[in-house]
């Protein structure tokens, strides 16, 4: 397992480092540090004669407020301390970006891809039987969501295995998020990890200084970008920052990696590989024989989006990129992350940046919670209140508006709008957040630590709350 065998030690490493920032008594920082709950468990999946054991995790890493969240990974390279690790720095994002959760993670020891559809309905539906009958799943308790190997399905399948074990429990349904939309999904969750990864690249890209300290112009427009994993966070990353002006020179996958220095669209690329069953030979394109390869292109943006210790001390002195955008969780060890100092690059943390998922979760929560479609109460009355103003305006100045600008501007907001709105003010808000304490905190030396910095601040703060701590 090499240097994944240790990704809670260096979780734990970047907290140390920043904790040193900070004037908390030893006592609390090790209360802030460590997992509260560790559940681990077997059990068996018949595959036609013969018995499987299944295994799996659930850690909730801090209580200090609940219900906790996190995702559900399936994945054969699934381990305690990677759950551990994960869960850490759930509890780390949700306080950056003033989500009122402790951190949680989950994960099923399984390839999915070598299961069928009714296998991992089984498996998922008796995951959430053990963490019911545990205490580890519930609206205000404990809140899954997806991860790497899992979507919609399998949260759908999770809350239905809930409300089947509560009847009767009104808030039920929102014991998971990331459902689809007709399952009580919020719209817009599905995409809300690569567009707040754009609304965070596009910040960081306004910040004038910082680009001139790169020797790049300020603004998205025309920064090259290469993407690893085109999975959930790694397609919708890629198209949002496409579409806001960025030029996808690569995208890698397991199978190998594609480039060309023209641009490539997501979509056709996806496309092609749901057709053939790999992302190479892409009409237009040039084949690079591996992942690790891609990595080291020459580029302005590195958006890793698959797993965890992709940069180590041995690939980090040979990659190129000016800015990475941490897409993965955890996919710098904390080996490459002075080699990247040293090296003047630009690293914005996985626990800001990858924080949309986590984000627009809460407002699904909340829409579960309150059991009405976010504008459903206000989008006509907001519409009203625009069209009445266009006309009031049409009367003082004797313009008229065309239908088209009269759409745009009196549209009231819906579900999608409110969604995409609170994510933007929420990534920009935590974006101006770090490089505030990195600026004003002497001796922070980047991003990730300020990002360290203010949760550590932020939890800090809710235990002393809570009395527990002075
Ligand atoms: P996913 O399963 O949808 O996609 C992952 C993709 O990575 C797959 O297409 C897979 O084939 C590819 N991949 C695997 N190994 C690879 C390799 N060696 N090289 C290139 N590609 C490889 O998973 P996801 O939900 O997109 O999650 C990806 C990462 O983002 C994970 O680290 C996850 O923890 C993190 N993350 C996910 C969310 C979310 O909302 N889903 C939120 C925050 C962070």
């Amino acid at each position: 397992m090499g240097a994944q065998a240790n990704f809670f030690d260096q979780v734990t490493q970047y907290f140390n480092e920043a904790a040193r920032f900070t004037t908390y008594a030893p006592g609390l920082l090790e209360q802030i540090r460590v997992c509260n709950s560790v559940y681990r468990f077997d059990f068996p999946l018949r595959r036609g004669d013969t018995i499987e054991v299944i295994h799996a995790w659930r850690v909730e890493h801090s209580h200090h407020k609940l219900p906790v969240k996190g995702g559900i990974r399936y994945s054969p390279d699934v381990y305690e301390e990677e759950v551990m690790a994960l869960a850490a720095l759930m509890t780390y994002k949700c306080a950056i970006v003033d989500v009122p959760f402790g951190g949680a993670k989950g994960g099923i020891k399984i390839e999915p891809t070598h299961y069928s559809t009714d296998e991992l309905e089984r498996i998922t539906r008796r995951y959430a039987h053990e963490l019911t009958k545990k205490n580890f799943l519930g609206p205000g308790i404990d809140v899954p969501a997806p991860d790497y190997g899992t979507g919609e399905r399998e949260m759908a399948w999770m809350a239905d295995t809930y409300a089947a074990l509560n009847p009767g429990q009104l808030d039920a349904i929102g014991c998971v998020t990331g459902k689809p939309v007709t399952q009580g999904g919020v719209r817009g969750r599905k995409e809300a990890t690569g567009r707040g990864l754009y609304f965070a690249l596009r910040e960081a890209c306004n910040e004038p200084d910082e680009m001139k300290r790169l020797g790049l112009s300020t603004g998205l427009d025309g920064k090259r970008i290469v993407v690893q994993g085109l999975g959930n966070v790694g397609y919708h990353a890629a198209k949002f920052c496409r579409e806001g002006g960025g030029i996808l020179i690569a995208i890698a996958e397991r199978e190998g990696a594609i480039m060309n220095l023209k641009g490539l669209n997501e979509d056709e690329v996806f496309t092609h590989r749901k057709a053939t069953g790999s992302i190479l030979n892409f009409p237009g394109a040039t084949n690079i024989e591996s992942t690790a390869a891609a990595l080291e292109l020459e580029c302005d943006v590195l958006l890793p989006a698959a797993l965890e210790s992709v940069f180590t001390r041995e690939n980090a002195p040979r990659i190129k990129a000016k800015i990475i955008l941490e897409g993965a969780n955890g996919p710098t060890t904390p080996e490459a992350d002075p080699i990247f100092r040293d090296k003047g690059m630009l690293v914005i943390p996985d626990i800001y940046c990858n924080a949309g998922g986590v984000t627009v979760s809460y407002f699904e929560w909340l829409k579960n919670l309150s059991h009405v479609r976010f504008g459903r109460m206000q989008k006509r009355h907001e519409q009203a209140n625009e069209l009445a103003m266009l006309k009031a305006i049409e009367d003082a100045t004797g313009r008229r508006f065309s239908d088209a600008e009269r759409a745009a501007i009196a549209k009231g907001p819906d579900e999608q709008d409110l969604v995409n709105s609170g994510l933007e003010e929420t990534m920009i808000a935590a974006f101006h957040d770090l490089l505030k304490t990195q600026r004003e905190t002497n001796g922070i030396p980047d991003l990730r630590i300020a990002a360290f910095v203010n949760a550590i601040h932020k939890v800090a703060r809710s235990y002393s709350e809570l009395g527990i701590f002075p």
